[in-house]
């Protein structure tokens, strides 16, 4: 925890409520509801964005096997172009520490450790930033147990969203997560749906699966248990590790879940970050940058070009070059169940 003496004061300026989880008289949902609708009216920015919102255009394509829903959003380009260079994020200024957050900017105090913000560069009509009081990288391994209360604190119309440090996260230097309404990605009418999941073996009462021919490979975590479910999940990562002959974490997008007791820990493991038609030059550059919503099946293109010829057959290549292969996922689960 930060100890700087300025900090207290800092952070009391940018509290608008506090959830702590002792008490039942603020319900989290409830009151992301209303953080919203004030900043809306106290943060100009933050309104323009959600009135810009209003004009994104949408499409739905039809791939090989399943749907994504195209988003054309030029609200988002700082995210899609954001300098992924380790150097360039040493050197800036890291804007989710609290005291460069704009002057208008107040959030929910999360159970004294977290922060929950509006992010002014919203994708869906309500859309948060849950950063970490301190300035430490981005990482799941310890923090998938705060991951999964946020997630059951929330309830069941939210999705909790992670992004890995090498994989679609803006800021890999401060930890943070993202809160959507949940329902927006395609991903999970499959998952409700179940008809294109493959059961694995459960393990201490964590039931795996596979999702088949969705185009990238997918493995759901769902549980009743907090802590058995984290812990599979570490083992997954570790999993991953081995077979990646790695030390750092795994490349890895999440999406959480909460609904009638149940957790589902919805992992995207990634091969690469961005594609290579991120990197062409002039008009052949496809501004795509995959992170946790496109794994989803939501893909935003800040520019308008993109929006209008991506077909299937790019979005499926996109797909099979940042998505991890099928036989690698396959030997970390089974390190993971055994
Ligand atoms: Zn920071």
């Amino acid at each position: 925890m930060r100890t700087d003496i300025e900090f207290p004061t800092l952070l009391q300026k940018k509290i608008y409520s506090a959830f702590n989880g002792r008490s039942n008289l603020n319900n989290l949902s409830g009151l992301c509801a209303q953080l919203i609708a004030e900043q809306q009216n106290s943060w100009p920015e933050l309104g323009q964005a959600y009135e810009s919102l209003k004009d994104v255009r949408a499409r739905d394509l039809e791939c090989n096997g399943f749907i994504v829903c195209l988003q054309y959003n030029p609200g988002r380009m700082i995210n899609s172009l954001a300098s992924v260079d380790r150097q360039d994020i040493n050197e800036r200024m890291c804007f989710l520490c609290i005291e460069n957050l704009p002057p208008e900017q107040k959030g929910i105090l999360y159970r004294d450790e977290y922060i929950i913000l509006c992010n002014p560069r919203p994708v869906f009509r309500s859309h948060f930033t849950v950063t970490h009081l301190d300035h430490s990288p981005q990482a799941i391994a310890g923090k998938i147990d705060a991951f999964l209360q946020l997630a059951a604190d929330l309830g069941s119309g939210w999705a909790v969203l992670y992004n890995g440090p090498q994989c679609g996260a803006s800021a890999p230097d401060h930890l943070h997560f993202q809160v959507v309404p949940s329902g927006q990605m395609p991903i999970e009418k499959v998952i409700v749906d179940g008809k294109r999941l493959v059961s694995i073996a459960e393990v201490d009462g964590v039931l795996p699966s596979r999702s088949r021919n969705m185009g990238r490979e997918i493995v759901i975590l769902a549980g009743d248990n907090p802590v058995t479910l984290g812990s599979v999940f570490k083992r997954f990562l570790s999993g991953l590790q081995k077979v990646l002959s790695i030390h750092e974490e795994p490349m890895m997008n999440i999406a959480g879940f909460h609904e009638n007791g149940v957790w589902r820990l919805v992992l995207f493991p990634r091969a690469k970050h961005r594609p290579d038609v991120f990197s062409r030059e002039g008009d052949e550059q496809v501004v795509v940058s995959p992170a946790v919503i496109e794994m989803g099946g939501v893909i935003i293109t800040p520019m308008e070009r993109d929006f209008e010829r991506l077909d299937a057959p790019l979005v499926e290549s996109i797909f099979r070059e940042v998505s991890l292969d099928a036989a690698t996922v396959d030997k970390a689960v089974a390190k993971c169940c055994s």
